[in-house]
């Protein structure tokens, strides 16, 4: 198996090490710009799993990209303080542009970081010839990781017993699915009142990050390896993801955060929640602001 990581900055060497060490990829190619960084960090990786993975990892071109079974994407202009997502579009699209020129494999599945996220997503799958199912946005688990972590502060009760999925754009058109949030399996209701501020901490989860630190890495990072080691393990588990709509939730022709399976073709299934109204409403409010992106996604490359 063989995994290309494009752009051998924050997210991008992350997730090579996440992946690396779980030992499941024969050869893991990085592909930066700047081709010393990428060397620098495969071999720091390489140090890193030498005792316990088998996984190759070294700085690659694009020749040698070719036969990925899954390719990240990762390479693109990270937020500053104060920028909002879709700041970001015009530089990035180009990148992801000239990234998807390249000669990868024909089952070949794509899971995309870079911001804006769902847009580039669905440049991506327009800009291929491939099937949709092969686009998967990474963005909806990271802002689920979030939103459990924001709850387990509230409920005082530990995170990882704590379900809640995110669902909508990568963005402030998020939607945490309260109505599907759990504790040790049992359904838990969450106050309406108090879900503005929950909601409010969210949105603010990224920032408080980069303002202090730069950049987020650990979170993306651990969430690309899983979503990335799923695909390659074809272990058909359930993520929130942006993926390409046509006709799933009654709308087509963009990408955006919703349940999906995972499995060795990309997207296996889109499953479709029932949504409370307000939930639904948020979820077509999304729709309207990436529909909006997307829709000018040829105009821009
Ligand atoms: P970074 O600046 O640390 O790294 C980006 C890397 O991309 C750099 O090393 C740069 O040289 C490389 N690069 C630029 N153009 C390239 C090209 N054409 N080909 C190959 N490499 C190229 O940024 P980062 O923090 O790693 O973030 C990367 C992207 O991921 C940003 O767009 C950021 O906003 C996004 N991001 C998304 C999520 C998410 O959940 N979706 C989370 C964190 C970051």
């Amino acid at each position: 198996m063989k995994l290309t990581v494009i752009g051998a900055g924050t997210v991008g060497a992350g997730t090579t090490y996440n992946t690396a060490i779980r030992d499941v990829f024969d050869e893991i190619v990085l592909i930066d710009l700047d081709e010393e960084q990428a060397k620098g960090e495969a071999l720091d990786i390489s140090h890193a799993i030498s005792f316990f993975s088998d996984t190759e990892v070294r700085q690659g071109t694009y020749e040698d990209a070719v036969g990925s079974d899954v390719v990240a994407i990762t390479a693109g202009k990270p937020r500053k303080e104060g920028m909002s997502r879709t700041d970001l579009l015009e530089a990035n699209i180009e990148i992801v542009d000239a990234i998807l020129g390249h000669d990868f494999a024909d089952d070949t599945v794509f899971i995309t970081t870079t911001n804006p996220m769902d847009v580039m997503n669905y440049a991506n799958a327009e800009l291929s010839s491939l099937p949709r199912e092969r686009f998967i946005g990474f963005g909806g688990w990271l802002d689920s990781a979030r939103f459990q972590y924001v709850l387990s502060q509230y409920l005082d009760e530990p995170a990882d017993d704590i379900r809640g999925y995110v669902i909508g754009e990568h963005g402030d058109a998020q939607v945490p699915v309260f109505s599907q949030v759990t504790v040790d399996g049992d359904r838990r209701e969450i106050p309406k009142e108090d879900r503005k501020d929950l909601v409010q901490q969210m949105r603010q989860s990224a920032m408080d990050v980069i303002s202090r630190k730069g950049g987020t890495q650990w979170a993306p990072t651990y969430g690309m390896s899983e979503l990335i080691t799923t695909v390659a393990t074809d272990d058909r588990r359930v993520f929130p993801c942006s993926a390409v709509l046509d006709g799933e939730y009654g709308h087509s022709d963009l990408s955006i955060g919703v349940p999906v399976v995972l499995g060795s073709d990309g997207i296996e299934t889109i499953i479709e929640w029932d949504l409370e109204p307000e939930e639904r409403k948020a979820f077509d409010a999304a729709v309207e602001k990436l529909q909006g992106y997307c829709d000018d996604v040829d105009t821009l490359v």
